[in-house]
């Protein structure tokens, strides 16, 4: 049978829910269960496709075309093993499946209420995926903090599946013990009433992982075992660490495993493997390199936009063994006069993924200072779209050359609407989403890159590259790596003659694991090292002076 464990918090936001649930579910797989991340996210929006990067980071997109929660990306990458639609759930969706469910007449003659009619599609929901039983353990993340008025319900659900499944079903409460310097002391009061403010609502945490800056020394664990009602060994340190990748041998230490297996009433399993965990943790600790990489985009100075970038970043970048150091080169102030102050200390570039015409123009010429400058050059989705468009500008001589996203009047359309876009009014989910086929030259860098021709990568745009074009950009060394074999869409471009120069139509940041770093992002990272070692030495000394 299914077990459960839900995952709340308390006192603040942004304590890293997602990564301990993410971490605990490492471990239970390193002891051989099977598992899986869900999270309940409690704002009305359907999904987060809607929603900008300054609203909600990243909005990570699942193989199934499913537009979720940057969260659902840790859970991928940390588990290695792909989740859907079904492993992220909003109040939005919640609310519009009732009430489509009420427009049918299926409450037959019923008043639709919160409880039971909310909760129980809730509870539906949280184990849906329990059902399939192909998952020993289920864990679900509740977005939001114990307190907020939109988590009500979910918190309801979550007291009621306890009711009714008895020892099946945990509680894991991820709190905060700030550390107030003045007084040199850890205080335990928020969480004391955190667990209170849960209390309330009939449901009681059975294990309470602590957010500290400080070690938290043995009486003042048993003090908040005592405040809050649990047993000592569930109270769990969970120290500020270096990489968000420690977090799963730092809850071992303080084994959360063997508590939640424990309450559950689980065997333990074997002792769990963490090898290849730990092996990739050591290159990422001690690395023999360093590189620069710049990051050109609109939202640079948000940490959460370009989350799976950076993260497949760090994974390429331990897999060569080398730090890498991202640089945010925000693309509104890049321009032709400063692009070489800006870009020269760099070893390679990567230009983002973006919606809108903000920016656009600091990209193209971010392109244009690789393409030139023979600096490896990284475009992803809307960074592959304005590669086209500045090879088109400034090397086949189309001055108005564009994408109709940006200039909808223009005749050099090189990146145009697809045909079954044009039809599409409604904005939420009606991308070309998820993953698609795609086959590859047979000499192109990418196919090498993969080490074979025929790949999938998933996607989230509506925009593509308009084939009409596509002769006049091979007979110039721009050549269209690989295809959809179903449509024939370009999904990759690569430039002859430069070190490494690829543009991908799709997202690869998706699909980089731990376990499984993307070979483009592997490749991409190597060419910078290359690209280093090629510089003269003064040239790299100028690199420590970071932005
Ligand atoms: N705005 C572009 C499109 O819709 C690119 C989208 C993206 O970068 N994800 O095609």
């Amino acid at each position: 049978m299914t077990k459960y464990i839900f995952v709340t918090g308390g006192v603040t936001s942004s304590l890293g829910k997602g990564i301990i649930a993410a971490s605990l579910a490492k471990l239970l797989q390193a002891r051989g269960f099977t598992t899986t991340i869900q999270k309940f996210d409690p704002y009305i929006n359907v999904d987060p496709g809607t929603l900008n990067p300054y609203e909600h980071g990243e909005c990570y997109v699942t193989e199934d075309g499913a537009e979720t929660d940057l969260d659902l990306g840790h859970y991928e990458r940390y588990l290695n093993t792909y989740t859907s639609q079904a492993n992220n759930v909003t109040t939005g969706r919640i609310y519009q499946y009732v009430i489509n469910k009420e427009r049918e007449g299926a409450y037959l003659g019923k008043t639709v209420q919160v409880i039971p009619h909310i909760t129980d599609e809730i509870k539906r929901r949280m184990k849906l995926l329990g059902e399939t039983n192909q998952f020993d353990v289920v864990i679900t993340e509740l977005g939001g903090t114990v307190g907020d008025i939109e988590s009500l319900p979910y918190i309801e659900a979550v007291r009621q599946l306890k009711w009714e499944m008895g020892s099946s079903c945990i509680v894991v409460h991820l709190t905060l013990i700030p550390y107030l310097k003045a007084a040199k002391e850890l205080k335990t009061k928020p969480t004391q009433h955190s667990v209170k403010l849960m209390s309330e609502h009939g449901l009681s945490p059975d294990v309470l992982v602590c957010r500290t800056e400080e070690p938290l020394y043995k009486d003042l664990k048993k003090k908040i075992a005592l405040f809050c009602n649990v047993t000592i060994d569930a109270v769990i340190e969970a120290l500020d660490a270096d990489s968000i990748y420690m977090v799963p041998v730092e809850m071992m230490r303080e084994k959360l495993d063997v508590t939640c297996l424990t309450k559950l009433g689980m065997p333990l399993g074997k002792e769990p493997d963490l090898t290849r965990w730990k092996e990739f943790l050591n290159k990422l600790r001690f690395p023999k390199n360093r590189v620069v990489i710049g990051l050109i985009g609109k939202y640079v100075e948000l940490q959460d936009a370009y989350k799976s970038i950076l993260e497949a970043l760090i994974h390429a970048g331990a897999m060569n063994e080398c730090k890498v150091e991202v640089r945010n080169i925000h693309s509104e102030y890049l321009t032709r006069e400063n692009a070489i102050e800006k870009l020269q200390n760099v070893d390679a570039i990567l230009v983002a993924p973006g919606f809108g015409s903000r920016g656009t123009e600091g990209k193209i010429e971010a392109i244009r200072y690789a393409r030139e400058n023979k600096v490896p050059f990284f475009g992803i989705c809307l960074g592959m779209q304005m590669a086209c468009i500045e090879f088109a500008r400034n090397v086949l001589n189309m001055p108005k050359a564009h994408s109709t996203e940006m200039d909808p009047d223009t005749n050099q359309g090189v990146i145009s609407m697809m045909e079954s876009q044009k039809k599409v009014t409604m904005k939420g989910g009606t991308m070309r989403l998820g993953s698609f086929k795609c086959t590859l030259e047979e000499d192109s860098a990418s196919a090498e890159i993969y080490g074979g021709m025929y790949i999938t990568e998933r996607h989230r745009h509506r925009y593509e590259f308009n084939n009409e074009y596509l002769e006049a950009f091979r007979e110039a060394g721009f050549t269209p790596a690989g295809k959809n074999p179903d449509t024939d869409l370009v999904e990759i471009v690569e430039l002859k003659d430069h070190p490494f120069y690829i543009g991908v139509q799709f997202h690869p940041e998706y699909k980089s694991t731990v376990e499984n770093p993307h070979p483009l992002f592997v490749a991409f990272v190597k060419a910078a090292i290359e690209a280093q070692k090629e510089k003269a030495p003064a040239h790299s000394l100028k690199n420590t002076a970071l932005v």
